[in-house]
């Protein structure tokens, strides 16, 4: 049998903490795939509405997005231009992931986007350094039958798993909760991608004023609010320097 730290790379160095973070809206500012369906596919009113059928009505979050996705017809190195244009890094990641590194705290990224898009954004927002340290579990973009992914309507997004949420989230992370010794587990996400997340980890960021608020407020999973990742930062710093426990921080009982 493999041992863990082979099969789970975030182990390899044998760390007191691992960040389980989404990418979209959460160490971005703006939801790269939100903001190509506003701008380059059927826009903002629909996509909000396919967000709330998600979060009310019980649709699948894989069926919803393909329907995002699939309004989006540019070519895809088209898109990817327009969105290293657009998509801005929230202020206070670069220091945060700069001090994960120093302090042997390693960073995952689960998302629901997809890996060309991601790799890229982090590498232009981060710097390739940084990017590179970084562990990517997403989504894929694959070509059409017959196309290349850089001809019109040429692109789709290839799944991660058959789950109904595409990517489902919490598979990455189960394996390293049920260690019978582990590290301190965090998670950091903003929107209904994370939902398969939300309830694995010790402790769980939310962004303020977004839907995974909402959603942990209506199934009552237990949230710690940021704005940025400053918020985020300290608390981490805090726990991993033993100054308050992982229980102290979630119930900001000190
Ligand atoms: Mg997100």
């Amino acid at each position: 049998m493999a041992s863990p730290t082979e099969s789970l790379p975030a182990l390899r160095t044998n760390p007191k903490a691992i960040f389980f973070t989404d990418f979209d809206g959460t160490i971005t500012l703006q939801d790269s795939n939100d903001w190509m369906t506003d701008n380059l596919g059927f826009g903002v009113e629909l996509r909000r509405q396919g967000n709330k059928d998600v979060l009310y009505n019980g649709r699948p979050f894989r069926d919803a997005f393909q329907e995002m996705l699939d309004s989006v017809t540019k070519p895809f190195d088209q898109c990817l231009e327009l969105l290293l244009q657009n998509v801005k890094l929230d202020p206070a990641f670069k220091d945060f992931a700069t001090w994960c590194r120093a302090n042997n705290v390693p960073i995952v990224v689960l998302s629901g986007g997809m890996q060309p898009v991601i790799r890229a954004l982090l590498a232009h927002l981060v710097g390739e350094e940084e990017a590179a340290a970084m562990q990517i579990v997403s989504n894929d973009v694959k070509a059409r039958p017959g196309k290349s992914i850089n001809d019109e309507n040429g692109w789709d997004i290839e799944y991660h798993d058959d789950s109904s949420f595409g990517h489902d989230k919490s598979l990455e992370i189960r394996p390293y909760a049920a260690l019978p010794e582990r590290p301190v587990m965090f998670y950091a996400g903003d929107g209904v991608s994370d939902l398969s997340a939300a309830k694995e980890t010790d402790l769980l960021f939310a962004k303020a004023g977004r839907d995974l608020v909402t959603y942990c407020e209506k199934e009552s999973v237990p949230f710690t609010v940021f704005n940025d990742f400053s918020d985020i930062h300290k608390i981490v710093a805090d726990v991993v320097d033993g100054k308050i426990s992982v229980q102290q921080a979630a119930t900001g009982t000190k």
